[in-house]
This record gives structure tokens, sequence and C-alpha cells, in this order.
């Protein structure tokens, strides 16, 4: 009986409550006079958010793990696809991933001059749709631009893009490197998100192309610091081995930010309100 006029209470205090919010918000005040006339999903949305952030690329997820770093920030980040698969962390199929539901599958306008030997004429021109973006189906190689274009746009009078006091800073700050070939210290980190490995295996062909480059004169280098031109072995996003995507290295480990919501499977388009 007491669980019965408790439940009541807490019904009618509910109510009281968005009858009350209804008076501030119009989107509150909607939701109220059309409730029962939404679907589930649809009422799933209607809730007030700081930022929504549509697409959860690379540039998605390290926003919304940024923005979601301050708990007072509600966030929504909508994504069209949905979660890789474990074949998808497999490196040696990454090309697999291109003809998968993991690519929205586009073509290229009808080329003049190249892509002939295509069906049209048109080449393919994959991009991600999944938890992660791209970066579920790309080729996991780790490349930072080069300072030296970076410099250059602040020549041309480009602010906040200064290599050494915003940029590397910013690379930094999101990768967690483990690197057991030549590399420069000073250009990484190894606290951030994002795991940056060499390959844990290769064969022996690498080290006689990299002997090769040396006996020409090219210095062995770290492709990811304020050199480039040289020989180097890649480096990968890539951890212990498996594919580390944006979704894994900048959403998994903070799913649990209370003001933090993503949804998977749902494209925005004009019409989503
Ligand atoms: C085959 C391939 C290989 C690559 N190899 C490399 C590599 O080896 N190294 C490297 O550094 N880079 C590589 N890249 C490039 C790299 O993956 C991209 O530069 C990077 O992923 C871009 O990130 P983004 O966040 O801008 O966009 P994307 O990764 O394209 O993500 C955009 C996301 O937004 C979603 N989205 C779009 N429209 C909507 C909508 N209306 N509603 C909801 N969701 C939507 C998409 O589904 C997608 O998940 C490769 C790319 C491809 C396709």
């Amino acid at each position: 009986m007491l669980i019965k006029i408790f439940i009541t209470i807490l019904f009618a205090k509910i109510i009281q409550c968005q009858i009350n919010l209804s008076r501030f918000s119009p989107l509150v005040e909607n939701l109220v006079k059309n409730y029962g006339k939404q679907t589930v999903e649809q009422s799933k949305y209607h809730q007030i958010y700081d930022f929504v952030i549509v697409g959860s690329g690379p540039g998605g997820c390290v926003l919304a793990n940024r923005l979601t770093e301050n708990p007072k920030i509600k966030v929504l980040m909508i994504e069209a696809g949905t979660v890789e698969t474990i074949a998808q962390g497999v490196p040696l199929i990454a090309p697999l991933s291109v003809e998968s539901r993991y690519n929205w599958g586009y073509l290229a306008e009808k080329q003049e001059y190249s892509c002939r030997g295509l069906r049209d004429g048109q080449c393919a021109y994959p991009r991600g749709k999944a938890l992660g973006g791209s970066s579920v189906i790309n080729g996991m190689v780790y490349t930072r631009g080069s300072k030296g274009d970076f410099d250059h746009w602040k020549q041309l009078g480009i602010e906040n893009w200064d290599y050494e006091t915003q940029v590397l800073p910013a690379f930094k700050r999101s990768e967690r490197a483990n690197l057991k070939y030549f590399h420069k210290p000073e250009f990484h980190n190894i606290s951030g998100s994002l795991s940056v490995t060499n390959s844990p295996y290769e064969t022996p062909f690498a080290k006689i192309f990299i002997n090769a480059m040396k006996s020409l004169n090219y210095s062995e280098i770290d492709l990811n610091s304020d050199d480039s031109i040289g020989v180097g072995r890649l480096q990968s996003n890539t951890l212990r081995g498996v594919r580390h995507s944006a979704f894994e290295a900048f959403i998994r480990p903070v799913l649990k930010r209370k003001k933090f919501t993503h949804h998977d499977q749902h494209t925005c388009d004009k019409n989503s309100h």
C-alpha cells in the first residue's frame, strides 16, 4: 500500500514537473503537447543538448571526448553507421572493409583523364560509415602533416596554426606512442588516447630497403617529427596488433560520462529535428 502511494506521488510530481518545465521551453512544451504521438525513436532525441555532433569520425570523436571533459556540458553524438566488428580490427584484411557495409560506397564523378578502365569512368570514393567513421576502414597509417606546411600557413597569416605552440601540442595530446623503432621522443607523447605503434611484424625486405636508402645518403627519420625527407618505418594506429579506431580511442573510454549520449544507425538530414 505504502509503495502504491509512493508511486502515485512520484507520478504526480513528474507530471507537475513537466507542466512547469513547459512554461520555460517551447521544445519541452511541444514534447508535453505531443506526448504519445511520437514514436519511441523520436522521443529519445527530444532533450536539450549543449552540443549535437553529427558524425562520429575522428573529428566527431575527439570533439565529443574533449567537450564531455566538462561534466556540465551535455553532448549528443549521432552517427549513421554502427559499431565495427572484430574483422575491422585485423590489419591484414583492412582492404576488405572497403567492400563492407562500413563504407558509404560513393562513386566519384565521371573522370575525363582518369578512372577510364572503370565502369562509366567512375572511381570508387570510399568513406567510412561507422562509429569511428573512416578510421574503421582506413589504412591505419599515422601521418601528421608536415611541419613546413603548417609553418607556411602561418606565414600566409592564418591564425592558430603555429606548429610549435599549437599544432604539435595538439598532436601530442592525442597520442599514446609505443614505438620500438627509431623515433624522436620530443615529438611524441605516451599518455594520450590514440595508440601509435610500429607494426609488430615486418618482412626482411623492410630492413634491406632501409639500408639501401641509407647507402644512397638518405637518413633514417621519424616520419612524424620535423623531418620529412628520408626513410623510416611507418607508425600506425594499432594497439597490440589490432586497429585502434577513433571510437575505440576517444569514445569507448568515456562512455560512462553522465552527460554524454550517442546514437548510431541514425542519419541526420534536413528533415531531422
Ligand atoms: C579507404 C581509406 C583509407 C584511408 N587511409 C588512411 C590512412 O592510412 N591514414 C590516415 O591518416 N588517413 C587515412 N584515411 C583518411 C582518414 O580516415 C580520414 O581523413 C578521417 O577518417 C576523416 O575523419 P572525419 O571525422 O573528418 O570524417 P569521417 O572519418 O569520414 O567520418 C564522418 C562520419 O560522419 C558520419 N556521417 C556523415 N554524414 C552523416 C549524417 N548525415 N548523419 C549521421 N552521420 C553522418 C559518417 O557515417 C562517418 O562515420 C583513409 C580513408 C579511407 C576512406
